[in-house]
């Protein structure tokens, strides 16, 4: 044997399928870190098995980074041999394996046999176990059910799962309705897995799909930020619009989000930004709840425990729903510009699916608005304002500065004698400081 052999370790206690040319080829290709692996826990006296996400990319001949692995020897024995591993799950019996020299991550879970799941979300109490055939029967579906072994060259696939992935359909392992009621989180996997990006959307077969829909409560079990996890993937997606109307029609989306549930045929033709995409498609589920009802929007992406940042995001966008400027009017798509900033893209691409024909116009008119002469920034300050209009620094001076900006905006002014020239025009002495317009948007 050479040294790049790949080591034989524990016989699997389910039958197994010679590998064809085809997954030999892939057996080669495969990073060393992965035979280094292999071979440390085969040489340990482990069954070592690839399984998940990794084999059913492989057998769609898809290429795969991350590479999760089901192992007979127990975390401690894990930690031992691969002293720079991480205890990621380590009750769950998974650490995360990182090899000198090499990218990828291995994430090694010893086989499990589990009791009962209490909560709808995670067995209560794993016990570790040497079976492969169990653990693969606790794995959510047929095609994520697979297992290979690399040192032997043999599939393990009880379930059909590789029928399945030719016939392009998703099946619970067993009973569906039993597999979503032990863990609520399979509902959220199987909408997502649907999305088989460029190869289309597969559905679910029928025992699925009823399941899908009887074991919705079971979603309230799971913990928010594994749903939002799972959702935002749903939401960046290839196949992303159909997924999300499948889950409106089934009454998931409203589970998720009560009420987000606006029409779906805008999310067929968005665009967006891809940093932005996951955001502009909420802002799309809730194109139909009034901006004024913000504070209930919040809360309800502040439940799912999404990010600041991402909260923020979304709040800007939805503010800015309806609001294109009038594309004739040089002054309003001036400030719009600005006043929109880096959102102005996302929200574009948000209008072109609902206003298509004023969004367009919008672009085109934008496309030959040049650049502020004088750039964005005020030209003049507080202390010029002040001098000019002997009025003292405070709230009236802060407020006239806004206006004044606003109208250098619009105006496209060049320089400080053009905005001062302007304080003989407005009535900054008398009124209401507080109903100065300023330069933001809308
Ligand atoms: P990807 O990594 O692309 O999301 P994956 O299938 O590898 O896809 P992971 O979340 O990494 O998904 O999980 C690895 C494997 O663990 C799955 O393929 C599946 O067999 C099993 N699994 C994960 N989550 C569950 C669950 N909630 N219930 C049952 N089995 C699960
Ligand atoms: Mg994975």
């Amino acid at each position: 044997m050479g040294s790049d052999a790949w080591l034989e370790g524990v016989l699997a206690d389910v039958p197994g399928e010679p590998f064809d040319n085809r997954l030999n080829a892939w057996r080669d290709s495969l990073p060393e870190g992965l035979r280094e692996v292999v071979n440390r826990i085969a040489t340990a006296m482990g069954g070592i098995w690839l399984v998940g996400g990794s084999v059913r990319e492989a057998l769609l001949g898809r290429e795969q980074f991350d590479f999760d692995l089901a192992t007979t020897l127990n975390p401690d024995k894990l930690l031992e041999i691969f002293p720079r591993a991480l205890p990621t799950g380590v009750q769950f019996g998974t650490v995360t394996v990182r090899i000198d020299g090499c990218d990828e991550m291995f994430e090694v879970t010893t086989l499990r046999k589990e009791s009962d799941y209490g909560d709808g979300r995670r067995p209560d109490v794993v016990d570790f176990g040497t079976s492969l055939k169990i653990d693969l029967s606790r794995r959510d579906f047929t095609i994520n059910a697979i297992a290979v072994d690399l040192g032997r060259q043999l599939i393990h696939d009880p379930f059909d799962g590789r029928k399945d992935l030719s016939e392009m359909r998703l099946r619970a392992v067993g009973n569906a309705s039993h597999r979503l009621s032990e863990d609520g989180l399979r509902l959220m996997r199987g909408y997502r897995f649907m999305d088989q990006g460029e190869r289309g959307v597969w559905l679910p077969d029928e025992e699925l799909s009823t399941a899908l829909r009887e074991q919705q409560p079971m979603l309230d079990n799971v913990a928010n930020e594994r749903v939002w996890h799972e959702f935002s993937r749903i939401l960046t997606g290839n196949n992303a619009a159909d997924v999300i109307e499948r889950m409106r029609e089934d009454g998931m989306l409203s589970r998720i989000l009560p009420g987000w549930d606006a029409d779906t045929s805008p999310q067929h033709v968005l665009q967006a930004p891809k940093e932005d995409l996951a955001i502009c498609r909420l802002v799309l589920l809730a194109a139909e709840i009034n901006h004024e009802r913000w504070r209930v929007l919040e809360d309800d992406l502040r439940v799912l425990k999404t990010s600041n940042n991402d909260r923020s995001r979304f709040m800007s966008l939805h503010r800015l729903l309806g609001t294109l400027p009038d594309p004739t009017n040089l002054s309003e798509l001036r400030r719009y510009r600005f006043g929109t900033g880096n959102a102005i893209q996302a929200h574009l691409s948000i209008e072109d699916t609902l206003r298509p024909e004023v969004s367009a116009s919008v672009r085109d008119a934008l496309q030959s608005l040049r650049p502020l002469t004088a750039g964005d920034l005020p030209i003049i300050d507080g202390y010029a304002i002040a001098s000019a209009t002997g009025m003292p620094m405070g709230r009236r001076l802060g407020q006239l500065k806004s206006w004044l900006h606003r109208m250098q905006i619009e105006l496209d002014l060049a320089g400080s004698e053009q905005v001062l020239a302007l304080l003989d025009v407005i009535d900054w002495a008398g009124g209401d400081p507080e109903s100065w317009p300023g330069p933001s948007w809308p």
